[in-house]
């Protein structure tokens, strides 16, 4: 009898599961216009084409109930969701959602999840068409697939990035982290004393961040306003290394980012002293952000550098100068993506990996 080989999950993480997952696939329809590697898949043939994203959320590895109001956790599911499709410059409008639930859940608390991704769905204005239910042995399961729509001449895919190309991110990063440490520390504490009340004062702005985040639906607007397309665009789920060497390697580019340009909150500075790490840590490998990260040809730099909301962070290089954070005193260091990877990490870290 042939000995069947086993290979571990735990040797590869999530990007090197999906390679060997998907290796193989090759698209058979001219209307599969881009396949997998990106935030959606792009499908149909006319002008106007759809686009595809799903997420599965799981107790336990995405979020943590101890914590997580569940109609925050619905609104978040939708919103990181909607997310993958402002990622590709898109607009979404449709969702189904697929739940499993252990007997541990009340039908009020179902009804909670419900409202929170209702209400992302009013203000981003998304119908709820479908999904389906089933019972889990363990624990709940959400998986949410979004449906967006662009022309075909708007979509942004990872893959466009030129050398030379500046990189540019919306609104502020590592917050959210830093909002998932407050939130961490303040469990330990009640933990230790169930009559300790949270010392969360002055947080609110980090701990939206993390709990109920939105997607940047505004962007795709302003940019068309000012008549710039990004080459290249990503959400910034995983942290920003992992999610630059995600456009990096889809552009086959490198790139400098400059470490003095991070867009990082007051807030976010302060917490991350108290708890003695490097803000640019939580930039770089936090994630759970939903800013968007994209790239523009240096011809359109007068268009965008005085546009508020907007930093530019560094640009892209050749592959072979490879892809590094580049420190005021002129020091290179190259980029290790330590993103949630959650089949890797989810053992060392409290809260496994991101969605979206
Ligand atoms: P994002 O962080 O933007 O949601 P992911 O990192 O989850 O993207 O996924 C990367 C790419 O791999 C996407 O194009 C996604 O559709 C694809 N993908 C992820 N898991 C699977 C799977 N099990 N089978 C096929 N494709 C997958
Ligand atoms: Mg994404």
């Amino acid at each position: 009898m042939k000995e069947q080989q086993r290979s571990e999950l735990s040797d590869l993480g999530e990007f090197g599961l999906i390679d060997i997952l998907t290796k193989n696939i090759k698209l058979k329809n001219k209307s599969s216009r881009l396949g997998i590697g990106d935030d959606a898949a792009v499908i149909g043939e006319g002008d106007r084409v759809t686009l595809v994203s799903t997420d599965l959320l799981v107790e336990g590895v995405h979020f943590d109930m101890s914590y997580t109001p569940l109609k925050h956790l619905g609104y978040k599911a939708a919103v990181v969701n909607f997310s993958d499709i402002y990622a590709m410059n898109g607009i979404p409008e449709q969702i189904t959602v697929g739940l499993a639930v252990s007997n541990r859940f009340s039908i009020e608390a179902l009804e909670e999840i419900y409202e929170g991704i209702l209400l992302a769905c009013e203000s981003y204005n998304v119908d709820l068409v479908g999904g389906d239910t089933t019972s889990s042995l363990s624990g709940l399961f959400l998986s949410l697939t979004v449906i967006g729509t662009a022309h075909k001449d708007e979509v942004v895919s990872r893959s466009g990035a030129k050398e030379n190309d500046l990189i540019c991110v919306t609104g502020d990063l590592g917050s959210a982290y830093m909002g998932l440490l407050v939130l961490e520390r303040e469990k330990q504490v009640f933990k230790a004393n169930p009559n300790m009340q949270p010392d969360l004062e002055g947080l609110d702005y980090i701990l939206e961040r993390q709990l109920k985040p939105e997607a940047r639906k505004d962007v795709k607007k302003m940019l068309k306003g000012i008549d710039v397309k990004p080459t290249s665009m990503i959400d910034i789920s995983d942290g920003l290394a992992s999610d630059i060497m995600h456009i990096c390697k889809a552009s086959d580019l490198g790139c400098n980012i400059f470490t003095d340009k991070l867009p990082i909150d007051p807030t976010t500075m302060t917490v991350a002293a108290e708890f003695q790490i490097d803000p640019n840590t939580a930039v770089m490998n936090g994630g759970e952000d939903y800013e968007l990260l994209f790239t523009i040809s240096q011809g359109d730099y007068e268009k965008i550098k005085d546009i508020s909301g907007i930093s530019v962070i560094g640009h892209m290089t050749e592959a072979s100068a490879g892809m590094n954070l580049a420190t005021p005193d002129g020091k290179l260091i190259a980029l290790q993506a330590q993103g949630w990877d959650g089949l890797k990490n989810n053992l060392e870290h409290p809260d496994g990996e991101n969605p979206a």
